[in-house]
């Protein structure tokens, strides 16, 4: 069975738990699913075929990388409708053995996919999972996740009310690897892409904050942090803003200097604060400022 009727086949038996007793589907599509079980939830469609139901950044590349022969039949499969939170699961599941990632060898093989609340307004891209993620597989969990997590406290929000992700879902390789952690290469990145492309096509947040040069080069946005922060930039439209990434900071407090840096991507949070009209109290104003 292809990936992509087997999350077709997915689909159909959420929707069947839900209740659904219905969904439009063409005779070719129907008799890939036969062993899906009860008949009753689907049915033939009769009208002429309509255009696919194309419902993200990674079904566009699903179908042009792999087209499933009732596709290329036309019409076909309505897989719209499904909740963000069915839509992202079947996003997770299929990035677990997405082959283009995998192919290259030089990633593991535990994918570490996202977290947080899937209707957030603020959204949270790092560049790949380190060590501490990989174990716990979720993102920003290890030294730099409690930075990211003091740096959305001091903005007013729980950890919760934000969605994090990275570019790359797997952790990059290295030899003798230990707890060492390298950054994605362009390749890797392009590799997932996809993935956070459509999270952020489902999720629609309405500001992005990039970490690092390199989640900002994986969104499209290449350049360096001090050349592009400060301002929005947009990834499909939506207001970016780029900044430090968090281990920067820890690097900078290790050598005594996180002050300047720390000031820097405070300056960024205030404006993403103000750009989703979030209360900004005169002690978060002040945060740095006689420091
Ligand atoms: N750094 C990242 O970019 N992402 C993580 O998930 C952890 C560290």
């Amino acid at each position: 069975m292809s990936a992509a009727t087997q999350l077709l086949k997915q689909h159909l038996q959420q929707r069947q738990l839900q209740g659904v007793t219905h969904i439009p589907l063409r005779a070719e599509a129907l008799e890939k699913l036969s062993g899906l079980g009860r008949k009753p939830a689907i049915r033939e469609m009769p009208e002429a075929p309509k255009p696919i139901a194309v419902e993200s950044a990674l079904e566009v590349r699903r179908i042009l990388d792999n087209p499933p022969p009732e596709t290329k039949k036309a019409g076909l499969i309505e897989v719209a409708g499904a909740s963000i939170e069915e839509k992202l699961a079947a996003l997770r599941a299929m990035a677990e053995t997405w082959e283009p990632a995998l192919a290259l060898n030089s990633l593991r093989k535990t994918m570490v996919f996202a977290v947080g609340d899937p209707h957030a307004r603020l959204m949270f891209v790092g560049e790949a999972p380190g060590a501490e993620e990989e174990k716990l597989r979720e993102p920003f969990v290890g030294p730099a996740g409690q930075k990211l997590t003091a740096i959305i406290k001091a903005m007013g929000l729980d950890r919760p009310q934000v969605y994090i992700s990275n570019i790359c879902k797997f952790r990059p390789a290295m030899d003798n690897q230990g707890s060492a952690n390298r950054k994605p290469t362009a390749e890797e990145m392009k590799a997932c892409l996809p993935f956070v492309l459509t999270e952020i096509d489902l999720i629609k947040p309405q500001v992005i904050v990039a970490l690092g040069a390199t989640a900002a080069e994986g969104l499209g946005i290449p350049g360096s942090v001090g050349g592009l922060r400060g301002r929005f930039h947009s990834t499909s439209g939506i207001p970016t803003m780029v900044t430090y990434h968090p281990s920067y900071l820890l690097r900078e407090e290790k050598m005594g200097d996180g002050i300047h840096a720390k000031r820097q991507v405070w300056e960024d949070m205030l404006k993403v604060m103000e750009k989703l009209g979030l209360p900004i109290s005169e002690k978060q104003r002040g945060y740095f400022k006689a420091k």
